[in-house]
């Protein structure tokens, strides 16, 4: 059997655009799937937009379009930005889908059969003149700390975090009324239930997770796991499948942290293969979660805790890749500095491998990095332009110059065959370890060792002189060029694929290619062109 990979990438919420800081959290899922299936292996890669939830509700309102127009907007957005950007999503759909919301509901039955939900009732606050349950960003009141008017769930004025019962003088935001009180019920899942047994998975696991992700979760299950709320009070989401909860939908912790295994199901099924055989635990399903560093518990504990409520046979996360985040020019990036450059701009105005390039090559794996347009442009003038797009150039245009395209026959120098052969191992462990700027690194330590190896040999020398020796030069700078159309596949997909079209026999595949004993080159063309860096 196959080995079998599942990479869930972050699921967006579609309320605003998506910056750098996005991309950079987002990116390294797409580099693994692609040296995945590179591999061999069989890969699902999975995303889709988070549509549901207050933000967008109340954004709605203000702007007096329906939540679908909003999230629907913003949907499409990121569909193009991650198509210019060459993203390989086997599904990249979306929460407001039919499929999504059914098998949601599905999970939903079969977690209350397995004795995981239950109901409470308590008061919570209610507006008479708009009839509906108030959530706490819906409230208006006077903070129960320094006693200013603010909104229900966190002080604006003294930033302290509350219940909004603690807040008096009560106002529904929309009206403007005074609210009262009613009886609610709602449906609770029982996290508490799995304090040990995601302990236990975390003391396992975490010391092979990024160092962010087992501290953060070891700080969030020291906290203790609280019972988590699954309904709420709005009708824009998922609907309830359960008796009595007309007025109330699935809250969307619950749902849209689903979405990997609803959108892994639909992948599985139209590939005709068994969701649950896919996701069968002790299988050797390696299961990715890429993601930024503040969405951490999401995916260490309570996504996991929703898996062992429906099935204790799933496959948990086994890598957990957290980003630290970008910031712009040594600024915390915000929309309030304006200072966030969007996905969209980046890929409108430069390279696709240019953004995917720098953004691998500076990814914040270890700590916050520092974003900037100009240092983009010189990283990939200095390594794609001038080291590896010339390394191609300098051998490919002296052919065609001085023998028309027709490449001489050759032997591939023995210690350059041992290195590139030794690089498929090196990165390749890397990449599978979620590694992946340093997987990057390698590949710019490779660009250099092929420059310098070019230059020592000195091949318009040897054209002269030699033309035995001319040969094995070229064979040894070609097997390179081809290699790389392979080993750089995964960051740098335009570029990589351009090379295919030039050389023949070069297979996508995770494995030392070898060249024919002589051919003729396909048509040659610049792989790169230097952006001006002013
Ligand atoms: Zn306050
Ligand atoms: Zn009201």
């Amino acid at each position: 059997m196959k080995k079998r990979v599942l990479i869930g990438i972050a699921w967006p919420y579609a309320n605003n655009n998506l910056h750098v800081g996005h991309l950079a959290a987002l990116l390294p899922g797409d580099v693994l799937a692609r040296y995945s299936r590179l591999k061999g292996y069989e890969t699902v890669m999975v995303s889709g937009s988070d549509m549901h939830g207050t933000p967008i509700t109340e954004r709605a309102r203000k702007e007096g379009v329906s939540p679908a127009d909003i999230a629907g907007t913003y949907h499409a957005e990121f569909v193009d930005n991650f198509e210019k950007l060459a993203f390989t999503y086997d599904l990249y759909t979306n929460t407001d889908t039919d499929y999504h919301k059914k098998t949601v509901q599905d999970f939903l039955r079969t977690i209350d059969k397995n004795g995981y939900l239950y109901e409470t009732t308590e008061p919570q606050d209610y507006c008479e003149d708009c009839g509906k349950f108030l959530s706490d960003r819906e409230i208006e009141g006077k903070c129960p700390v320094c006693g200013k008017v603010t909104r229900g769930d966190q002080c604006e004025f003294c930033m302290a975090s509350f219940d909004a019962d603690k807040m008096t003088d009560k106002i529904c935001r929309i009206c403007k009324k005074p609210t009262s009180t009613r009886t609610n019920k709602h449906l609770m899942f029982r996290l508490s239930a799995f304090q040990d047994a995601l302990t236990a998975f975390a003391a396992e696991n975490g010391e092979k997770w990024r160092w962010n992700a087992n501290n953060e979760t070891k700080k969030y299950l020291d906290q203790g796991l609280p019972d988590r709320a699954v309904t709420r009070d709005l009708d824009w989401g998922v609907e309830v499948p359960l008796p009595g909860y007309d007025t109330k939908r699935v809250y969307v912790w619950f749902e849209a942290v689903l979405g990997y295994l609803t959108a892994c199901k639909k992948v599985c099924e139209d590939k005709g293969i068994s969701f649950e055989e896919f996701m069968k635990k002790d299988s050797g399903l390696s299961a990715y979660y890429v993601h930024g560093k503040d969405n951490i518990p999401f995916h260490t504990v309570i996504f996991p805790a929703l898996q062992l409520a429906i099935d204790p046979e799933m496959q948990l996360p086994t890598h957990i890749v957290s980003s630290e985040y970008v910031n712009m020019n040594d600024e915390k990036m915000s929309k309030s500095k304006g200072n966030l450059i969007s996905v969209h701009d980046l890929a409108a105005n430069y390279p696709v491998d240019a953004v995917r390039f720098y953004t691998m090559l500076y990814n914040p794996e270890k700590r916050d990095v520092n974003f900037s347009i100009p240092e983009m442009i010189q990283t990939y003038n200095k390594f794609l332009c001038g080291g590896f797009g010339n390394f191609v150039n300098r051998n490919l245009s002296f052919l065609v110059k001085k023998y028309g395209g027709e490449v001489p026959a050759g032997k591939v120098d023995a210690e350059v065959l041992s290195h590139v052969t030794s690089l498929y191992e090196t990165i390749g462990a890397k990449m599978e370890n979620g590694e992946l700027r340093s997987a990057t690194e390698d590949m710019v330590d490779f660009i250099q060792y092929a420059n310098k190896y070019y230059d020592e040999v000195k091949p318009w020398v040897a054209a002269k002189e030699d033309a035995a020796r001319f040969g094995d030069i070229t064979a040894t700078c070609l097997f390179m060029i081809a290699n790389m159309a392979n080993l750089f596949a995964p960051v740098i997909p335009v570029g990589t694929e351009a090379l295919r079209k030039i050389l023949p026999a070069t297979d996508a595949t995770w494995g030392v290619v070898t060249l024919p004993e002589t051919f003729t080159l396909g048509e040659v063309s610049i792989l790169y062109t230097k952006i001006d860096e002013k």
